[in-house]
């Protein structure tokens, strides 16, 4: 039997009161509210899987499931398991292939399944895969469902039926490309012919985003796009694993270059010139770019929902369309949630993760580029001027091991004295808010670390903001 050691539960008061994050640095696993996620062969074992399938077939009653994977090696593995886990409960299970995590949660609320699986382990590398749950409306589980979850994974009880059918679904990347050409004015992009360079990482992505930018009317000029090749580069899209794009765009002149995790959920963007514009901004800029569509922006006042660690240039786009912005606690249900109850127009994370409500309620690369370009269409600006023409900011992220609550109520302290008087916000760690500059310390909820994140205009006043609180 597996036993998990207990670090991460004691870490924070902030974390939800039922434990759903189990961590063990020696095995690499992760069991948390985004699921479970571990390395091959060792830590995500096939035990692992299937009972975790039997718990969420057990937990939807038995119901319609809809499964779909990053092409990672590992990942038709674990969807066999699945297959076994979930049959055993009674569900009946509908296989889309691979798709982007964005897609599986589309195709979970349009064939009104009891619920979604995503076999990826997102932007970690190999050997990690992993597995994510989705509710009938396609929306990661919260905190209170996956506690639900893990609870019966641990107790064990799992649901025995008859199984039902595996089919399949190869509709589901066109009807999520469908969903997405919808809202935006096509003819206006497609008039562009913008040439666009695309990382897709040999992921989940590489197909559909092809196709998307082909119907956008753009001359694709892909590179790793091919979902029989390993990972060319780490998946995770941050500056250092995103050269070979950046180069891509400046030599072959293209108008943007997009580059995307090993699920399509996170995006980078690379301007023209091979101006690497990073994940921060891609949230912005889309935010910009629906405000900008929007009949009477200024008059509806909009509100756009990301959480506490995101820039603050998106306060900045907001406010030159009069809109809100509300700030969540880190993680993406809770942006989700937020979008929801809000009744938000877009939401997202500075991860490159766009939550576009009128496509769907998960963070998706497709609907991000669809908006990027509709952007730089209707504005028949370079992206790069776009780009330069928002507020720079400089952000800084540290972070510090800790081995549990007592240390994080010192560190916690050490920021409320010395900060003392200043804005605060604490709905996740502490947050304090200077008026064109922030510094965030918070317990990680998947590791046993502190972060320490500050944004400011220049480099040195966010790192003398982190000097503040480490010394
Ligand atoms: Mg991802």
């Amino acid at each position: 039997m597996i036993r998990f050691s207990l670090k991460i539960t004691t870490l924070s008061s902030h974390l939800p009161s039922f434990p759903p994050i189990s961590y063990n640095a020696g095995m690499a696993l992760k069991i948390s509210i985004s699921g479970v996620r571990g390395t091959i062969p060792d830590s995500l074992t096939p035990e692992l899987c299937l009972d975790f399938a039997k718990a969420f077939g057990t937990y939807t009653n038995g119901g319609m499931i809809i499964i779909g994977i990053d092409p990672r090696p590992s990942s038709e593995y674990i969807k066999g398991i699945i297959y076994a886990g979930l049959l055993s409960a009674g569900c009946k299970v509908i296989d889309i292939g691979i798709a982007p995590t964005p897609t599986v949660g589309i195709m979970t609320k349009l064939l009104r399944a009891d619920g979604g699986i995503v076999v990826t382990a997102s932007h970690n590398p190999l050997p990690w895969n992993g597995i994510k749950f989705m509710t009938p409306e396609g929306l990661f589980l919260n905190e209170k469902k996956a506690a639900k979850l893990i609870d019966l994974y641990e107790k064990k009880k799992f649901r025995v039926a008859t199984p039902q059918t595996v089919e399949s679904n190869d509709q589901a990347i066109a009807l999520h490309i469908k969903k997405v050409l919808k809202v935006v004015d096509i003819n206006l992009i497609r008039k562009k012919k913008f040439r666009v360079a695309l990382d897709g990482c040999n992921g989940a992505g590489s197909v559909a985003l092809v196709e998307l930018l082909k119907k956008l009317g753009c001359i694709v000029l892909p590179i790793n796009c091919d979902v029989h090749l390993p990972f060319p580069h780490n998946p995770e899209p941050i500056p250092e694993n995103i050269t070979e794009l950046t180069s891509y765009v400046q030599a072959k002149k293209t108008d943007v270059g997009f580059v995307v995790d090993a699920d399509a959920d996170r995006l980078a963007i690379v301007a023209d010139g091979g101006f690497a514009i990073g994940e921060e901004l891609t949230l912005a800029l889309a935010a910009a770019s629906i405000l900008e569509a929007a009949p009477n922006a200024k008059a509806r006042k909009h509100t756009i929902v990301t959480n506490l660690s995101t820039s603050r240039v998106v306060d900045d786009v907001a406010k030159r369309y009069g809109a809100k912005v509300v700030r969540t606690k880190i993680g993406e249900i809770h942006v989700v949630e937020e979008i929801i109850r809000q009744e938000a127009i877009i939401g997202g994370e500075g991860n490159g993760g766009v939550i576009f409500p009128q496509v769907g309620y998960n963070r998706d690369s497709l609907a991000g580029i669809a908006l990027i370009l509709h952007y730089m269409a209707k504005s028949g600006q370079p992206l790069s001027k776009l780009a330069r023409s928002l507020p720079q900011y400089v952000m800084i992220k540290s972070k510090v091991d800790c081995a549990g609550q007592f240390e994080v109520n010192e560190w916690l302290e050490k920021v409320k004295k010395s900060f003392a008087g200043e804005e605060m916000v604490t709905k996740d760690g502490i947050k304090v808010v200077f008026h064109d500059s922030w510094v965030h310390v918070r317990a990680s909820n998947t590791e046993p670390i502190i972060r320490i994140m500050a944004e400011a205009p220049t480099k040195e006043k966010a790192e003398n903001l982190i000097k503040r609180i480490t010394g």
